[in-house]
């Protein structure tokens, strides 16, 4: 499509205008309305406005992506059906509606993304089985009734994001039996960052291993997203851990920088910055940065939310951890140490161990080594 911007005339802005008007973004336009509709500077103002309440980039043109909120935006639950449509998808904001309404009584419906997908699909025949509807996956007016009158099981806050909590909690504080997927970032013919001979790829991938021998000690199940020599897309890493259920989500990477003096560690987990964050991956995500700081004496990039892949399609709570700049002196001789990855590796499964001690620990951060954690395991297991 053409972008849309202000100047612009003609039936297209007719019907953004119209959608900003059902929005209450901008003012219904009083009496006759004569000519072609004009893309003036208070429809540019409601664009920026409808752009910035999204999340999306506010330059108040209208390209594909704000096109398509637009057009979501117009359904309100109830307006039609919705059900799984596996060729084409129906997405708009009464399916987002219905996702964080099926959220808030306690059905897994994924993060909502205002996609009618198979695990919208899922919840919602869980909710009909339930209440003894007809299990058709379909949001019909019979399902809908049931949905609007039940009270909510969840209040304050993200529902799906408190159920993340909530299985933290359920878990339990021992590491045994919680599976992780280490996800070592490229791979194969994707090297990465690549400085005199030395490759994220590989580094990453020695790290994961270090990592996978010490959670797997400890009892737990840790997943390699991939194997030495090949590169999964972000989407297909995601998936991988949802089909495996896992209970967290750890990418590993290395930063690269022009500027060679660019340095330090930071961590990111999911969260749009002005909207919904993974408080458990926000959690975690602390945990890592606040071991590996003090136990490598590395820079504090700090954490940071993000909507990459990798974390916007896991289930599971998933963070991503920069282990410094492949493109600086002082991190590059830390990371080319074996002796600095196993810091790094008992660093990271310290602050996992941290993430389901829910915080009820004495022991003050960069100390907790990995025989403390293996005698607390197995005091766990006899007591
Ligand atoms: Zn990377």
């Amino acid at each position: 499509m053409q972008l849309l911007r202000r100047g612009d005339t003609g039936p297209a802005v007719a019907e953004i205008r119209a959608t900003l008007v059902s929005l209450g973004l901008l003012p219904p336009t009083n009496g006759h309305h004569h000519g072609p509709a004009v893309f003036d500077l208070a429809t540019e103002q409601a664009v920026r406005a409808f752009q910035q309440q999204r999340g999306m980039i506010t330059d108040g043109i209208v390209g594909p992506a704000t096109y398509n909120a637009l057009a979501g935006a117009r359904w309100r639950l109830g307006d039609r059906n919705l059900a799984y449509l596996v060729s084409q998808p129906i997405t708009g904001d009464d399916v987002f509606a219905l996702q964080e309404r099926l959220l808030e009584l306690g059905y897994d419906a994924g993060r909502p993304d205002g996609v009618f997908g198979k695990q919208t699909e899922l919840a919602l025949r869980s909710f009909q089985r339930d209440y003894g509807l007809g299990v058709d996956g379909m949001c019909g007016p019979a399902t809908l009734r049931a949905l609007r009158q039940l009270a909510p099981k969840v209040r304050g806050g993200r529902p799906v994001f408190l159920r993340e909590q909530e299985r933290v909690r359920m878990a339990g504080p021992r590491l045994r039996g919680k599976r992780i997927v280490i996800d070592a970032g490229h791979g194969g013919r994707d090297r990465g960052v690549l400085v005199a001979g030395a490759s994220e790829a590989d580094l990453m991938w020695d790290l994961a291993r270090r990592l996978e021998g010490r959670m797997v000690a400890t009892g737990m199940e840790a997943l390699l997203s991939r194997g030495p020599d090949v590169c999964p897309a972000e989407a297909e890493r995601a998936q991988f851990a949802n089909n495996a259920g896992a209970d967290l989500f750890l990418s590993l990477h290395v930063d690269a920088n022009p500027s060679g003096l660019a340095q330090g560690v930071a961590t990111f987990h999911f969260g749009t910055g002005n909207g919904p964050t993974s408080t458990v991956g926000e959690a975690l995500a602390g945990f890592i940065q606040r071991e590996l700081v003090a136990r490598t004496g590395m820079l504090d990039c700090r954490t940071h939310p993000k909507t990459w892949d990798t974390l916007r399609l896991t289930r599971c709570p998933a963070v991503r951890v920069e282990v410094g700049y492949l493109t600086n002196p002082d991190d590059r001789r830390r990371l080319l140490d074996p002796t600095f990855r196993d810091i790094v590796a008992e660093g990271i499964l310290v602050a996992v161990k941290r993430l389901y001690l829910l915080g009820k620990d004495d022991q003050p951060t960069g100390t907790f080594t990995f025989e403390d954690l293996l005698k607390y395991e197995l005091a766990k297991a006899e007591g």
